[in-house]
Formats: structure tokens, sequence, C-alpha cells
């Protein structure tokens, strides 16, 4: 099978960057990126360089999807952040408006991979997690819109997300989160980039998670 041309000119681009990582092979339904990733990152003011054997997964059939890791050096145990297909690299919807920013190969590495790559060595540095720990499921979800919101309430967070699924934002509302402003002036700037960012259906399918309370939901990188 041919590395389709994209592909190739984005692994051009990372192995100027990560020269540890191979081209990629074809291994049943994916093309695989192996081989060590090694990188240097900072975060307020802590810089950590650190390198990791790792393998990038693009689906064959859908190969825009954003990627899948895993880390295959035994390093990062399994109750680590996991999901069924590898490592579980935040909150999906986050991950992929993160990835969406920057597309490729080298923005999924920058923006995705390492962030939690960085997080594991923090955490095996200095003993906790530097950017905080989200539960998984449901409630990682609500503490995820919490936390964006700025805000606690379960209702006023449902309200703000409901708006990002129908139809237009209208500015001229008062803004869901109790602050008497209107959306425009208040909430209404995030909601936006939520909206750019995030595909609608997956706001939705996080809406109903929500709404639905405490249902047990398995994160996966997607
Ligand atoms: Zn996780
Ligand atoms: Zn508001």
């Amino acid at each position: 099978m041919n590395l389709p041309f994209f592909l190739r000119d984005q692994y051009n681009e990372i192995k100027e960057i990560y020269p540890g990582l191979y081209p990629p092979i074809n291994i049943s339904d994916f093309w695989v990126i192996s081989g060590l990733l090694d990188f240097t990152a900072k975060y307020q003011g802590i810089s950590i360089k650190d390198k990791y054997q790792i393998e990038i997964l693009i689906p064959i059939t859908n190969p825009l999807h954003i990627p899948f890791a895993r880390e295959i050096g035994g390093r990062i145990p399994m109750d680590f952040h996991h999901s069924t297909e590898g490592l579980c690299l935040g909150e999906p919807g986050r991950v992929i408006q993160k990835f969406n920013e920057e597309p490729t190969l080298l923005g999924f590495i920058n923006n995705c991979l390492i962030p939690y790559l960085y997080n594991f060595s923090y955490k095996e540095k200095f003993g906790y997690l530097i950017f905080g720990e989200l539960s998984h499921g449901t409630t990682g979800l609500l503490e995820y819109y919490q936390e964006l919101f700025g805000i606690k309430d379960r209702k006023r967070i449902l309200q703000l997300l409901g708006l990002c699924i129908n139809s237009h934002l209208n500015g001229q509302i008062r803004c869901p989160c109790g602050s008497k402003k209107k959306l425009r002036k208040c909430h209404g700037i995030l909601l936006n980039g939520l909206i750019s960012g995030v595909p609608r259906e997956i706001i939705k399918a996080e809406y109903d998670l929500i709404n639905n309370g405490n249902k047990s939901h398995k994160f996966s990188p997607r």
C-alpha cells in the first residue's frame, strides 16, 4: 500500500524535529509511526527533557482522523490515563479542539501527546500532576466544563452547552451562567470557541452524558 502523499509530507516535517521516529509503516488498519520521541517541554517555568518509546497510529480508512498514541517502552502503567485505543490524552472534546488548531502529525505530537508525556514525567519527578487530573467518565466531563466555564452549577453548565447545540448564538440574551450580563459580554466568546473547535455531535453527546448523570463511560481519543 502506498503512503498517502500528505502523510509523507507530515512525516518529513516531524523527523526534522524528532529524528528518533521511523517512517510510517502499514500494520493492519493503521499507518504506524514508532520510535523514540525525545523532547524538551516547558510549563510554568519548569523545563523537562525526556524521551519515550511511542507508537502513533493513523487509521488508514480515515487518515484525517485524530491519531491514537501508545507508549511501548513499558514506562507508563495501564492505570495511568489509558483508554481502549491507547493513551487517554484528555477530555475528548478538548483533545479534538486542540488537534484542530493544528491538524497535522507535528501538531498532534506537540499539542496533544507531549503535554501528556510532560505531565507523566512531572509526576515521576515531583510526585503529582501539574495539569491536574480529571476523573474519567461523566464526573470528568463535568469537572472539565466547570473549570472551562468557571462555574460549578450543573444546570447552568447544561444551559451553556445547550446554546452550542442549537442554532446560532444570540449575543443579546442573558448569559445562563447567572452573571446577569449579556451573553456576548460573558460566556459568548468561550461558547463560540467551542462551536468552532468541537463538532456539534460531540458537544451534543457530552451534553447528554452530563444530563443523564453518572452512567459510567470510558473515554477514548478520537
Ligand atoms: Zn484520562
Ligand atoms: Zn456567563
